[in-house]
């Protein structure tokens, strides 16, 4: 199991101003899954998401990723950890303005410090992987959103993290283009890489293999959708 979880509850706030997210949640996610993870708005998706990438802690429960007990890092061992085993797709975390579709990309790498030529080259690769061909000395302004996603997603998997978090990537876009951001996951996965994606949109479930639902902070099931 790449990613588990045991229990996890989180609420915000305090005292009578406490918001109950999610409640005992028992997840579990094999290698190479590509799962949806569903539910009315305010069911606690995104808490869910945030708390499986390090972003949050919970107030109870534990997150297992690879056998790392990763609610048991300290802040500082999270941080390395969420860099080398997670790629976020999240809308918070836009593109850089001032920076190319390139040197977005290679940002992770940089942090890396690994050297720029190489850093170039995987950067170069990936975004013609994501058919951005020809465009990679644009700025972000000067891409739609669609191409702007892609290099979010170029941007996410770069380090060749085992595991990919996206909440809602194709919420900005129109029908097309969200289809095609949903293909290039679908490759993705087929490639061997594990994904969880948050989505209000059920069409979108011909292209995962797993949904989880949740309702009112619980996980009310996980079903198996055959390809
Ligand atoms: P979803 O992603 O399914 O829309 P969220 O995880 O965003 O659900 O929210 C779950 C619940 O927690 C909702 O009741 C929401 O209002 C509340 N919530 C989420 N984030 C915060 C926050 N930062 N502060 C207070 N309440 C929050
Ligand atoms: P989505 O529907 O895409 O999950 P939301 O509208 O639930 O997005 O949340 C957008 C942002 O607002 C998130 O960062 C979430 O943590 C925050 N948020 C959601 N609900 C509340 C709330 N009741 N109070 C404060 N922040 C919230």
């Amino acid at each position: 199991m790449l990613v588990k979880t045991d229990q996890i509850s989180k609420g915000y706030g305090l005292g009578e101003n406490k918001v109950t997210a999610l409640q005992e949640i028992n997840l579990s996610v094999p290698e190479r899954s590509f799962l949806a993870l569903v539910g009315p708005s305010g069911s606690g998706k995104t808490t869910l998401l945030t708390l499986l990438g390090g972003l949050n802690r919970p107030d109870r429960g534990t997150l297992w990723i690879d056998d790392i007990d990763v609610y048991g890092l300290s802040g500082e061992k999270m941080a390395d950890f969420r860099r080398e085993y997670i790629g976020f797709v999240f809308q918070q975390f836009h593109l850089m303005p001032y920076l190319t579709a390139l040197e977005n990309v290679m940002l992770p790498l940089a942090v890396k410090k690994m050297a720029v030529q190489e850093q170039r080259r995987r950067a170069i690769a990936l975004l013609e992987r994501v058919g951005l061909a020809g465009k990679e000395h644009r700025l972000p302004h000067q891409l739609s959103g669609g191409e702007q996603e892609r290099v979010a997603i170029a941007r996410a998997i770069v380090n060749k993290p085992p595991l990919i978090l996206a909440d809602e990537p194709t919420g900005a876009l129109d029908s097309q283009m969200g289809e095609q951001i949903m293909e290039l996951f679908q490759e993705l996965h087929r490639d061997g890489l594990t994904i969880i994606m948050v989505t209000h949109n059920l069409d979108y479930l011909r292209y995962v293999s797993q949904a989880a639902y949740l309702k009112d902070g619980r996980l009310q099931k996980v079903e198996e959708i055959s390809p």
